[in-house]
């Protein structure tokens, strides 16, 4: 049976506790505090035996193996030490409006390797991404559109199209059924993220999610997802920041 229970997470920092608090007693923000109701749903049914990875000699790992792929902008490539890591997660964020759409199919269209791009849009349809893929110029036969929210949906797609790149735009627009609480909220974002990053670390598939930053405390701020992420950035007119 699926128990509900309630927590009161921080909307600065991700923090859960069991009781309400005016200030957070992790970041020690104020009113940051809010109710969310949380299933925890059995899920050993789920749990597919894989087989056990062998653990490999850190010594023996050759610089060669640590493949990179060119984002295609050199100052992102530099940020990210060369390029997107093989089978690494990285959080994109910024204000709605700045331009992280544009950006990320650039990239698509740039990154370098073999295989298919799969960019999974909860915010807009396929004929608008593909209107500003034309506007860019952007003409490119490894590029694949799924608009899709549920995150079971997306999963089964990121296997069966197993592609060398995914982009998750929005984070906020993906819901996971195995959390009652609404997209967006702090642990649907943490959910959401943990899924992509096991589904892509096991298939050595590159992720770059997208996440808003709003002003909103409600909304989710990168800091939920940084703990997942092996790097995160946020847009401001353009410019990259490291966080
Ligand atoms: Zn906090």
């Amino acid at each position: 049976m699926a128990k509900v229970s309630t927590v009161f997470v921080c909307s600065n920092c991700g923090n859960e506790s069991p009781k309400w608090f005016g200030k957070c007693p992790a970041c020690n923000e104020w009113n940051t505090c809010y109710e969310e109701k949380q299933t925890a749903i059995n899920s050993n049914a789920k749990i597919q035996r894989r087989e056990m990875p062998e653990p490999t000699l850190l010594n023996s790992i050759k610089k060669q193996d640590i493949a990179r792929s060119s984002t295609g902008f050199e100052e992102l490539d530099r940020v990210l030490g060369g390029g997107l890591v093989k089978g690494s997660l990285t959080l994109i964020g910024g204000e709605p409006g700045i331009g992280k759409s544009t950006l990320i199919l650039q990239i698509c269209d740039k990154v370098k390797g073999e295989g298919k791009v799969l960019y999974v849009s909860g915010e807009e349809s396929a004929e608008q991404i593909k209107i500003r893929a034309d506007r860019l110029s952007i003409n490119n036969e490894d590029i694949l559109f799924l608009g899709e929210t549920d995150m079971d949906i997306i999963e089964n797609a990121i296997l069966k199209v197993k592609p060398k790149l995914v982009v998750i735009d929005s984070v906020q627009t993906m819901y996971s059924n195995e959390i009652t609480s609404s997209p967006g909220s702090v642990s649907q974002v943490r959910e959401i993220t943990a899924k992509i990053m096991r589904t892509c670390k096991q298939e050595a598939i590159t992720t770059i999610i997208i996440g808003h930053v709003t002003k909103d405390r409600k909304h989710c701020r990168p800091k939920s997802i940084r703990a997942y992420g092996r790097y995160s950035f946020i847009l401001r007119r353009r410019k990259i920041f490291y966080i």
